[in-house]
């Protein structure tokens, strides 16, 4: 038996109290209603975590108003500071929330490691944006006027987060919302809430070595009824939601009835188009790798390969041939390849997928089934598939969340591939395989992918942080992490000061008493 050392890293991490979970980083929480989270693992119960009531939201929202004032009026660069004080725990706890992770989700463990490397590289970027929130100046019209813009914190951002990346996009988030001047409100995932906990404990400390109030980083607990208390609350200016589509089109519905800012990081349904002049070993890996890493759980996993028929039973027979040496298993074990799904309902979700193409007429080229015996008592491990289809099959314009790869066929030019390509509703991450500049170019131009993310000769799959990521069309139009991100997270303000002894209207109006 291997000792994947869980019970150490949950010391680590200070969950040793397991029953006393939901924490702002105070602790005067007293539900007594619950949420269970099981291992996907080996479907043991890890911890049971208090979910938060009304009354608690409540205090929970007065407090971070308090904490805004002061955090507001630090001066942005020491607030990096703090970031970066955040950064170096993460790097000090990088195993133990590392395998947390794998353990509380289901991902392998050096993904659970990648995971926390992504947080602290934010950490990095968001510190040396915070000497840089800069606004324009632009020359006034009139003269002895001065005109500039600039960029203020907007106040609590609620953060409602996806469980397949249960640590990361909190902190895409935080870090810039931080440094920007905001407070956040942390609604995890339900299915990963002790990660929540733990990323409240590292935060918890450090502002408290800093004498800094706890409310500027707050957790809360439950279901869709917790997330609802921040989405329906004025007081919370600006949501970022990661999730499924049917939940972003609800929140955009709610944050709109009230006027607030939403953020949205939704589903996608991903592609590659290889040309006939793609290197087919380079789009082996990456294929393989984007369709059945993290057991097909990314927003940006590879759901389809689109394929030119010259070149359909090469690649065909090399994927097909590569998922043979498929290892599935614990995730913490390094010598596998796939771990589980989330849950039982994933699994489901799964077995409908499969059933759902043979019924519309695809072909399977690589059996799925759900796997069963010692090493597999969870009920969540299963075996990744293959499917030949139609992009129009209403299950391929679907995005299953599991490892389900769909081969599709096209015929002439690239251009066929990318109007497949281009018709989901969804368009978050794209990419093509290809040696042949102009198709490369002709994929990347104004008539190429729709989607926000456009790779050529890399996978679907992964990110940057220092790239703006989000998507376009059902993926909801959000952008995080690099880039210019976070201006989302700020009020952006146009000053005019007139330095004369004159009051000059503008647009040369006249105004005489
Ligand atoms: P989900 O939509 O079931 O839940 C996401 C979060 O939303 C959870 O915290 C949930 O409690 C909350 N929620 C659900 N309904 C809500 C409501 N009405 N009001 C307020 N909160 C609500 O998604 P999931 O199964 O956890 O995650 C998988 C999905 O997330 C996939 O579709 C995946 O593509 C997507 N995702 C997208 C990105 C991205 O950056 N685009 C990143 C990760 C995951």
């Amino acid at each position: 038996i291997i000792d994947f050392g869980i019970q150490e890293a949950l010391q680590k991490l200070g969950l040793t109290e397991l029953n006393k979970g939901t924490s702002t980083g105070l602790n005067w929480f007293s539900n007594e209603e619950t949420i269970s989270s099981f291992s996907p693992v080996d479907g043991e119960l890890i911890a049971k975590v208090e979910t938060t009531s009304k009354e608690d939201y409540e205090k929970v929202v007065a407090t971070a108003t308090d904490a805004f004032k002061t955090w507001r009026v630090m001066p942005a660069p020491k607030r990096g500071e703090i970031v970066r004080q955040f950064g170096e725990e993460l790097r000090k706890l990088k195993e133990p929330l590392g395998k947390l992770v794998s353990y509380e989700m289901g991902k392998s463990y050096q993904e659970g490691l990648g995971e926390v490397q992504e947080m602290i590289d934010i950490c990095d970027f968001a510190v040396g944006l915070s000497r840089q929130l800069h606004g324009l100046t632009m020359h006034s019209e009139r003269p002895g006027h001065r005109m500039y813009e600039q960029y203020h914190p907007l106040g609590i951002v609620g953060i409602i987060s996806a469980f397949n990346f249960p640590v990361a996009v909190w902190s895409w988030n935080t870090a810039l919302a931080w440094i920007c001047g905001d407070v956040c409100i942390w609604k995890p995932s339900e299915k990963t809430p002790l990660c929540g906990v733990a990323c409240q404990n590292i935060i918890a400390k450090v502002l408290k070595d800093n004498n800094l109030p706890e409310g500027i980083s707050c957790l809360i607990n439950g279901d869709y009824t917790v997330g609802e208390m921040m989405t329906t609350d004025k007081r919370v200016p600006l949501i970022s939601a990661t999730g499924s589509t049917r939940m972003g089109k609800i929140v955009a519905a709610t944050v709109g009835q009230r006027l607030g800012k939403s953020l949205l990081e939704l589903g996608g349904n991903n592609a590659i188009i290889v040309t006939p002049d793609a290197d087919i070993k380079m789009t082996v890996i990456g294929a393989v790798f984007g369709a059945v890493g993290t057991a097909g759980q990314r927003c940006t996993s590879t759901r389809r390969l689109i394929i030119h028929e010259s070149i359909y039973d090469k690649v065909k027979n090399a994927v097909v041939d590569a998922y043979a040496q498929l290892r599935i298993g614990n995730p913490l074990d390094e010598n596998n390849h796939v771990g589980p799904l989330i849950d039982k309902a994933a699994v489901e979700g799964y077995q409908n997928a499969l059933q759902k193409v043979v019924e519309e007429g695809g072909n399977i080229v690589v059996e799925g089934g759900v796997l069963s015996g010692e090493g597999y008592e969870s009920g969540c491990y299963v075996k990744p598939a293959i499917a030949e289809a139609n992009n129009v099959y209403e299950i391929v314009q679907h995005e299953t969340f599991a490892p389900v790869l769909y081969l599709i066929k096209y015929s002439g030019e690239v251009e066929n591939a990318i109007e497949m390509q281009n018709g989901v509703a969804q368009g978050l991450s794209s990419a093509i395989m290809t040696n042949n500049l102009r198709e490369a170019e002709r994929f990347l131009s104004h008539a190429g992918s729709d989607c926000g993310i456009a790779n050529v000769n890399i996978g679907t799959s992964g990110a940057e942080i220092g790239g703006a990521f989000g998507g376009e069309k059902e993926t909801g139009g959000g952008r995080e992490s690099g880039s210019d991100a976070w201006k989302v997270y700020m009020r952006r303000q146009t000053n005019t000061i007139n330095y004369t002894t004159e009051l000059p209207l503008a647009q040369g109006i006249k105004f005489d008493l």
